[in-house]
């Protein structure tokens, strides 16, 4: 055989019966594959409507899921291992299959209508070689997944829902993959009396079939026992792809289709719900899952990467967000298949999901973040608190919270008339947005109104304004909460009167920014107001539309976190911060203003710009760990063992790579605030670390006084 006529025999040893054979269990085991792949995308149809667009663009949709598909950049993310692992297996596998497609259309159409075959010469040593790497890597990745999972017993990758089926999956591909080269090894060494020269291209199967030959097995033994494994080998992999879409490995297809169906906005923008009386709302039956919902359930790898960045999981609260997404999908599995109906949530008695599973939930999205097929947990998470809401199962301190917004307009339940009483130990007047345009309209929020310690933190910024010489105003009693979090609790109706109001006391106004003290209140405002269709309640008695439609729906009005207004200032030069101060401190990204909104730079910005020597906690940026107060977290009372706030504290006294002790602990949120000085207190670290806002550093930094 010339250089230029090197080639392999497909079938060898099978022989013409074995052929037709092999042809019939694969259009068998595709004819399953198609039925399961159609039965699953037509329950996905089945779901009730998704309230966002996920399919315009497709186009674009779909090169955007393939770059984070072929990137493994979210399976690298916090493990590194991890993403070298999914990886290799990943681009083993896609190249396996595009290989085997090659050679079926070589064998299948070039061959038949040409008479002649490309899998010859230069390119079958190329693809035997290209083949050969690939299929190393695949198994050098499913070692490592095996490694993980049995020796290691990662714990992350262990739940309430493992089952024969994960073991199944991880078995059956390593059974694949080295069979593929045992099967070549065999056929290297049986074919033409011993292995050819050129076989080394097949590095891997050369290297198998050295193996056999020292090992004693000679070519005529090979070449004997070669159809007995290319068969095993053939219904294993024949077998497989008649799986794929009743198990598993299913998540090939729907992580994919999850991911090209994203909302990059999820979480931090809540699908809205009819206000009607009477209305469907909520998480009350399998009917209720919206087609995404589905399938982020049937997207779910059940690699814990959710639940071991969960907060709520980490201090012993009753919520594991994977147990959720997938006691949701066995619930939905079980109805399909006629079994009888439970109640999906529900205080006490039996449901599917507990009231105290969702009440432990912070909003933080951690879990969200961490997921690398772009579940979107929180989605689900709301509509069973707006079922929670609708049945009347809300814990008693948040129904405390709930009144005092419908009477008073505020968390507290203090009259309107006290909110701006903080600013009467100012040796300034605040300025009042609603007699003078400002350029900044300052909502100050709950927090900074009525609490003690962040009235501290509202005073400090209240300088710093006046320091930068900027033109602002607060609303005085016409602020009312924002909503954000209530909104996260499921109380749609009480959130929509909020925004009303709210969006109310500013079309008073005259200003270019609303700038808010809270990440919560400026997330909901940036994100969220906008898409309230204020026309739909125009005529309802309860609540008083502000606007006509939307509000700033093009984005005339510029939304921003103070830290973000101040750090421009500071940038502009018109705001001087000298940088005296020197203590060694570390800063706490609040959930939402980071992993929500992006911001991560600004406070770190002013905080460097006083001089202070700032050093990161290990979990920093985007792998921020909550302080425990999102999601109403604040307004509960749990049994935790550490608090988050406690553990976060201790991550900042013993794990930065600060060489001097850590004095301060910045924060840039007055819930933080709030859940620190707490956690301090519980947690023993009073005579340890003080708690600062952003504000009250750079106030000290300008005014030279500690
Ligand atoms: S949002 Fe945060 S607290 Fe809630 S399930 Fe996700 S990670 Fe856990
Ligand atoms: S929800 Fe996402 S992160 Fe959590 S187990 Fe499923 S795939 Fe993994």
């Amino acid at each position: 055989m010339t250089e230029g006529e090197v080639t392999r025999e497909t079938f060898w040893k099978i022989g013409t019966v074995g052929e037709a054979i092999f042809w019939y269990l694969a259009v068998l085991a595709i004819l399953v594959f198609v039925y399961g792949v159609y039965s699953r995308f037509s329950r996905y149809t089945a779901g009730s409507a998704d309230p966002f667009d996920r399919l315009s663009n497709i186009g674009t949709r779909i090169r955007t899921a393939g770059k984070i598909a072929t990137s493994n950049e979210k399976q690298f993310d916090r493990d590194f291992v991890g993403g070298v692992m999914h990886a290799f297996i990943f681009w083993g596998f896609l190249t396996l299959l595009i290989g085997t497609t090659i050679l079926a259309i070589d064998l299948d159409i070039y061959e038949p209508l040409t008479g002649e075959s490309f899998y010859t010469g230069t390119f079958f040593l190329s693809y035997s070689f290209v083949m050969d790497s690939m299929g190393l890597l695949f198994v050098a990745g499913i070692s490592i997944a095996i490694y993980r999972r049995y020796v290691v017993r990662n714990e992350r990758l262990w739940g309430k829902h493992t089952s024969y089926e994960d073991d199944l999956f991880v078995w059956s591909l390593f059974a694949l993959g080295v069979g593929g080269f045992l099967l070549e090894g065999m056929r290297i060494l049986g074919q033409a009396g011993g292995p050819q020269g050129f076989e080394q291209a097949s590095f891997v199967g050369y290297f198998t079939a050295s193996v056999f030959r020292i090992g004693g097995l000679s070519s005529a033994g090979a070449e004997a026992v070669y159809p007995v494994v290319w068969w095993s080998h053939t219904v294993v992999a024949l077998w497989f792809i008649a799986w794929i879409p009743y198990a598993k490995p299913f998540h090939m297809i729907s992580s994919f289709a999850n991911v090209v169906t994203r909302d990059p906005d999820a979480g931090k923008r809540l699908p809205g719900q009819p206000l009607d009386p009477g209305a469907d709302t909520g998480l009350d039956d399998v009917d209720d899952f919206t087609w995404k919902q589905i399938l982020d359930q049937d997207a779910c790898t059940k690699c814990g990467r959710c639940s071991s960045v969960c907060p709520a999981n980490a201090s012993g609260r009753p919520l594991d967000p994977r147990d959720v997404i997938l006691d949701l999908k066995s619930y939905r599995e079980d109805r399909d298949a006629g079994d009888d109906s439970v109640p999906i949530i529900a205080d006490g008695g039996t449901s599917v999901i507990d009231a105290h599973t969702m009440e432990s939930c912070m909003s933080c999205m951690a879990c969200m973040d961490a997921c690398p097929v772009e579940i979107e947990h929180l989605t689900h998470f709301t509509d069973m608190n707006r079922q929670l809401t609708e049945q009347g199962d809300v814990d008693s301190n948040v129904q405390d919270v709930f009144q005092n917004l419908m009477q008073q307009g505020n968390t507290f339940g203090e009259s309107a008339r006290n909110r701006p009483d903080w600013t009467e130990e100012l040796d300034f007047e605040v300025p009042d947005a609603r007699e003078q345009p400002v350029d900044y309209l300052w909502y100050v929020g709950d927090y900074p109104s009525y609490d003690g310690r962040n009235q501290e933190v509202a005073k400090a910024l209240a300088r710093v304004f006046e320091a930068a010489d900027i033109e602002y105003g607060i609303l005085y009693e016409d602020e009312v909460y924002d909503g954000n979090d209530i909104r996260r609790l499921g109380e749609e109706l009480l959130y929509v009167d909020q925004a009303s109001q709210l969006i109310g006391a500013f079309e008073q106004c005259e200003f270019e920014t609303v700038v808010c003290t809270d990440p919560h209140s400026y997330n909901t405002i940036t994100n969220e107001y906008s898409e309230i269709d204020f026309d739909e309640f125009a005529d309802d008695p309860m609540l008083e539309a502000p606007v006509e439609g939307y509000w700033n729906e093009d984005d005339e009005i510029d939304i921003a976190h103070y830290t973000q207004v101040v750090e421009e200032l500071v940038e502009s030069g018109q705001l001087d911060v000298p940088d005296t101060l020197e203590y060694t401190v570390t800063y706490h990204d609040p959930c939402h203003l980071g992993r929500y909104n992006d911001e991560y730079e600004a406070p770190r910005a002013l905080v460097r710009a006083t001089g202070c020597d700032l050093h990161e906690m290990p979990r920093n940026r985007s792998d921020s760990f909550c302080c425990g107060g999102g999601g109403g977290g604040l307004w509960l009372d749990y049994d935790e063992e550490p608090k988050p706030s406690e553990e976060r504290l201790r991550e900042a006294l013993e794990d930065t790579d600060a060489d001097d002790d850590i004095e301060k602990f910045v924060v840039a949120c007055p819930m933080c605030m709030t859940m620190y000085e707490d956690g301090r207190k519980t947690g023993g670290y009073e005579d340890d670390i003080e708690i600062v806002g952003t504000t009250e550093l750079l106030a000290e930094a300008i005014e030279g006084t500690a």
